[in-house]
């Protein structure tokens, strides 16, 4: 196996001088060196064929015994000083201080084709960071982020990657429901690419700790190798930056609105500096479309991170990153300024983006009404939001409407009569707010189907892929990924997931409520 490693993170910053693993606050330093845990019988379940190719990899690498011992924490690459990451955060809006990679291992960086990959083993043990837990992963929430962060860049959402997926052979204690009955599970490592891990946090650890030197080292690291376009770092650049950054933000959390995405745990220790969609735990897809709903039963009483509130969140955290880059800066405005223009931008693109869900290009007044009576719509009775869209590209007319999509409503037999005329006076609109495009054409429904995926990750879809993998069966795990590669295509063989959830699955834990342990 031949990667063409080029370290820049552990090379360039500075480091903890303390080689041990023991639980500590690690300051003037951006890593601690660590080394994986090793595992007592590794078994790979999947590689990602794509991230193989971006590695520079082939598969006759990803079957070899070095490939197995690297990415199951085994061996480490010659020339390779894996590492752990310092950051702090903020969790459900307080200061929690030092986080850091609990159970996240950066193994190298590699650079393929004018592109760098950091590489990382989520689940390999222990680091200075881990504070009172193992820095072990169990295979459910596993198999989780493995499928959906490829299904999320396929869905053409800015995500960290995975290459590959692995039972570590170990077993690992786990209360899933926090009520006393913790049990034994399957370990887990999940190798994780993307070209920096770098969170919101890792600046505000500096900041937190008066550390400017630190904080500037940093800064301008970033600023280096992953915005070099903005030039070489001055006031005038870490502003630029910020307002990058607040950008690529925003693009994400519109593109999750757009698919039905819910993160769950948008602490700003997971929010990416390069706008990716990171630390996949508790996320969820919605079925029924509801602003209010958040899959983390963690979150379950103030719903702080639920549907409709993703994009005020990522305001907020955008606001913490304004105040850790403040001494870089020393002058509010321009960061104030970016900030609002993220509340004025946010309007722009949501209403761009749902009137692409909705095949409308022509600029009319009041589209906005128009899409907010929609939304108020789908929140009537439970509406699948990912069958509603897809099918609303078959509308032709409110005489018709409800054949086209009455697949998407749970419980259609039992519309109440006051919810069918809202939806048909909606039908109306729509058809008349048409007549302003250029007809309703095949282009039409080819364009839309575009935005509006047919498959996505339903959490009951994930939660059968382990349930099988528990009993040693990996097939459903190929099948999803397979298709999910192609979450805008028809793909026939698949119809039976472009489906409502089952009953079955409504009320299942890991189905309809996911907690933090992982
Ligand atoms: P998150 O769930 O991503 O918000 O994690 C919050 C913090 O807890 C991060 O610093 C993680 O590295 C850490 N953490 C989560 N799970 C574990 C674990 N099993 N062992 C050690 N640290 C963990
Ligand atoms: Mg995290």
């Amino acid at each position: 196996m031949k990667l063409n490693i080029k370290d820049k993170f552990n090379t360039t910053l500075p480091s903890d001088p303390i080689l041990e693993p023991f639980r500590r606050q690690v300051t003037q330093a951006c890593f601690s060196y660590v080394t994986p845990k090793k595992t007592s019988n590794p078994e790979l379940l999947h590689v990602s064929p794509e991230i193989l190719k971006n590695l520079g990899l082939s598969q006759t690498d990803a079957q070899s015994d070095d490939f197995l011992k690297v990415f199951t924490g085994n061996k480490i690459l010659p020339n390779t000083k894996p590492y752990a990451m310092c950051y702090g955060g903020h969790q459900f809006g307080n200061w929690a201080g030092q986080l850091g990679d609990g159970r996240a291992i950066n193994l190298c960086e590699v650079e393929h084709k004018h592109k760098n990959w950091a590489l990382q083993l989520k689940g390999a043990g222990e680091t200075p960071y881990s504070r009172t837990a193992d820095g072990l992963a169990v295979l459910r929430s596993s198999i989780r982020e493995y499928l959906c962060s490829e299904a999320m860049f396929h869905l053409g959402v800015p995500t960290t990657r995975a290459l590959s997926l692995a039972l570590s052979g170990d077993q690992v204690m786990r209360d899933v429901m926090y009520d006393g009955n913790a049990a034994y599970e399957k370990g887990a490592i999940v190798c994780r690419v993307a070209s920096s891990f770098l969170r919101f946090g890792n600046y505000q650890i500096f900041a937190a700790r008066q550390d400017n030197a630190n904080l500037k080292a940093l800064v301008d690291y970033t600023i280096t190798h992953h915005f070099s376009h903005l030039g070489t770092p001055s006031k005038d650049t870490y502003i630029a930056f910020f307002n990058e950054v607040t950008q690529r933000t925003l693009t994400m959390i519109i593109e999750w609105q757009r698919v039905g995405f819910v993160h769950g745990v948008m602490n700003t220790d997971n929010m990416s500096i390069l706008g990716l969609t990171i630390d996949y735990g508790p996320y969820g897809w919605l079925e029924g479309f509801d602003f209010g709903w958040t899959p983390n039963t963690t979150d379950r009483q103030h719903k702080r991170y639920r549907y409709g509130n993703q994009p005020n969140i990522g305001l907020w955290n955008l606001l913490q990153l304004a105040n850790a880059l403040y001494p870089l800066i020393e002058d509010a405005a321009p960061l104030e300024a970016i900030l609002e223009t993220y509340k004025t931008d946010f309007e722009a693109k949501h209403l761009q983006m749902m009137k692409a869900k909705l095949g409308l290009y022509e600029t009319v007044d009041n589209d906005e009404g128009f899409i907010k009576d929609l939304e108020e719509n789908l929140q009537l009775v439970e509406t699948d939001m990912t069958l509603f869209f897809r099918n609303l590209s078959d509308f032709k007319d409110e005489a018709t409407g409800f054949d086209v999509l009455k697949d998407a409503f749970y419980d259609f037999d039992n519309m109440p009569n006051a919810v069918k005329e809202k939806w048909k006076m909606w039908f109306l609109n729509y058809e008349a707010r048409l007549q302003h495009e250029y007809g309703i054409t095949t282009e039409r429904k080819e364009k839309m189907n575009t935005v509006n995926p047919k498959y996505v990750l339903r959490n009951y879809m994930a939660q059968l892929a382990i349930d099988a993998a528990d009993e040693g069966n990996y097939n459903l795990i190929d099948e999803l990924f397979k298709m999910l590669k192609k979450p805008y295509d028809e793909q026939p063989q698949y119809e039976k997931w472009f489906a409502k959830r089952p009953d079955w699955a409504r009320h299942k834990v890991g189905c309809s409520m996911l907690s933090c342990s992982s």
